[in-house]
């Protein structure tokens, strides 16, 4: 029989996940089955647990990454409004992502010639592949290119080449601090073709409503059409979480998407994404709009 795995985070049997920095007086909490496995990597803290009821649940110093059971929500998503915002997007980038779930999502477009990823952390492409396969499938797929390095950095070295790039980072706290600044938006957009798309993690308007309108400010400094869009996912603070999806083509609406598949073909492409809910998704309630203004 091995050792039962302990967590500070687990405690009679439930995680529980507290910040008082990143969302205060809250807590999400999952019934755990089955510690899998827990390590301090280079950069965070990584532990995978079997829940009762969702599935395997990645979390990264201390904050849920993603759930087996509500992931699609999020992974089709910030894909899906990227992609298909663009009219052909051939070469995608993923900064973060190392579940693998984007990649997933990216590769669905048949225009899509090359998916490169740039992780900063191993252990999580390397335990993803391990405890997280529906996700980590996408690591086999021919077009997926891996890179394991810092983001920021990886950025720097490529100008006009992506056609879209998603930022699927962790929070403002510990290593994707930098990917929420104005320096890391004015490489993105170095780093996009002329039409070039980017969405990132946007966080919950309820808990961020301060770094939101910080990002959207800065965004607005580098590109012309930046709008905030959202999805309902259990598992993130306050149930839902937001991406804000620019254009470097100032004649863009992304709140339309430039390409679609028939409802039949929406049906088994996603489980969550569909023309009506990317439109829909930009629809935010009174007081954040106001906010974001
Ligand atoms: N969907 C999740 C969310 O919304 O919180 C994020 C999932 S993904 C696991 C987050 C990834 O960002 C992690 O694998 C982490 O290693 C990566 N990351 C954090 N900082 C980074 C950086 N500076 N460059 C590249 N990847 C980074």
């Amino acid at each position: 029989m091995s050792e039962e795995i302990t967590h500070p985070t687990i405690v009679d049997g439930w995680f529980r996940e507290i910040s008082d920095t990143m969302w205060p007086g809250q807590a999400m909490t999952l019934k755990v089955e089955k510690v899998l496995h827990h390590e301090k990597s280079k950069y965070q803290d990584v532990l995978i647990f079997k829940s009762t009821d969702y599935g395997n649940v990645l979390v990264l110093d201390n904050a849920i990454q993603v759930t087996e059971r509500d992931e699609f929500s999020y992974q089709e998503m910030i894909a899906h409004l990227a992609l298909n915002s663009h009219p052909n997007p051939k070469k995608v980038l993923v900064i973060g992502g190392g579940d693998g779930g984007v990649l997933r999502e990216i590769v669905k477009h048949e225009s899509v010639e090359e998916a490169i990823l740039c992780d900063i952390d191993e252990a999580v492409i390397r335990l993803s592949k391990q405890y997280l396969p529906n996700m980590a499938a996408s690591y086999n797929h021919p077009k997926v290119k891996v890179h394991v390095g810092d983001g920021f950095q990886f950025l720097r070295d490529y100008q006009n080449t992506f056609d879209v790039i998603i930022t699927d980072s962790s929070d403002p706290e510990g290593p994707a601090e930098s990917l929420f600044q104005k320096p890391y938006f004015e490489l993105l957009n170095d780093a996009l073709t002329e039409r070039g798309v980017i969405t990132t993690q946007g966080e919950s308007f309820w808990c961020h409503l301060p770094i939101i309108k910080k990002v959207k400010q800065s965004c607005r400094e580098v590109f012309p059409v930046v709008e905030y869009a959202w999805t309902s996912i259990p598992t993130y603070p306050s149930g839902m979480i937001g991406f804000m999806v620019c254009c470097k083509d100032k004649n863009a609406n992304v709140k339309k998407p430039l390409r679609s598949i028939p409802p039949e073909e929406e049906e088994k492409q996603y489980k969550y994404y569909s023309k009506a809910i990317h439109e829909a998704s930009f629809v935010l309630p009174t007081w954040v709009a106001k906010e974001l203004k």
